[in-house]
């Protein structure tokens, strides 16, 4: 069932197989461990879902991601989500399955979407770069842009200084999938939102005592998020507006669709109860009785 065409990893003109923009895992799981349909409470956003799936890739390079993202998935995703490992030891394939998924978002949607804005030729050479680098098995480049928060309580409130958190953030972070470019004209970075991990690379204008140690290192490495931590105010405000963002969709919808959403959610939720999604609505009612 392939189509011909170019791919675009290799840009060979053969047959190309339908693939995935975000690994097919992380939706198995989203699914596995919720309602059983991904259109609830659990994932707004329509634009990654409609465009996740593209003819871009040959069988050769289809597999080429394809055990980087099993090596993601096995060491890495799953003890999170399901252990909430907290210290991560990884290997090279762990920048390289998250820079292949940055860089297929990369492609597929910003690119179009940028076209106009300042940083355009940089993103531009940047997936070029990516593109040549995914290429060779034993790319391992030197590069300290990449950075990782991960785990659901990902805010910090300082005193002298109070946000206001959005009572979804903790949903966001725990369950929802969400990808694109955050950019002002002195500051640009890719984010990559996936259940219990949130991915930012920075591409201009940041400084990097913000990060601490938030760092994947393209070489392998060790990973504790207890003490990670990201201090740019931008980043965070970024964030916050983002799922505030997603909080006010959920609001606008009319409310014949918010009541279906929200008869469903009841209905299921003794259903969900053990699984993460119960879980996760747990932890949020739990926090929110306590501010
Ligand atoms: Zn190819």
């Amino acid at each position: 069932m392939g189509k011909t065409g170019t791919c675009q990893l290799c840009k060979k003109e053969t047959v190309l197989e339908l693939s995935h923009l975000i690994p097919k895992f992380i939706f198995r799981w989203i699914k596995e461990t919720g309602t059983g349909y991904m259109r609830t409470s659990d994932n707004f956003n329509k634009r990654i879902q409609d465009g996740f799936k593209e003819y871009f890739l040959c069988a050769n390079c289809e597999d080429l991601f394809s055990s980087d993202e099993n090596y993601f998935a096995k060491n890495i995703f799953l003890p999170v989500v399901k252990a909430d490992t907290k210290v991560l030891e990884y290997d090279h394939r762990f920048y390289r399955c998250v820079v292949s998924i940055f860089w297929r978002v990369l492609k597929h949607k910003i690119l179009a979407e940028e076209k106009d804005q300042i940083f355009y030729p940089v993103l531009c050479a940047l997936e070029e770069k990516w593109r040549l680098g995914l290429l060779n098995p034993e790319w391992k480049p030197q590069d300290n842009r990449l950075h990782l928060l991960s785990g659901v309580d990902v805010v910090e409130v300082i005193e002298d200084d109070p946000v206001e958190v959005p009572e979804l953030m903790i949903q966001y972070m725990g369950r929802m999938v969400d990808a694109g470019i955050a950019d002002s004209d002195t500051k640009c970075m890719l984010f990559l939102k996936m259940p219990r991990f949130l991915f930012i690379y920075e591409i201009f204008g940041f400084d990097q005592v913000d990060f601490i140690r938030t760092c994947i290192n393209p070489k392998g490495g060790h990973y504790d998020r207890n003490s990670a931590k990201i201090t740019d105010t931008d980043v965070g405000g970024f964030f916050l507006e983002r799922v505030k963002m997603v909080e006010k969709m959920f609001n606008d919808m009319s409310p014949f669709q918010r009541e279906k959403i929200q008869n469903f959610t009841d209905q299921k939720r003794s259903e969900v109860q053990d699984k993460d999604l119960g879980k996760i609505l747990g932890y949020t009612q739990k926090k929110s009785n306590k501010t």
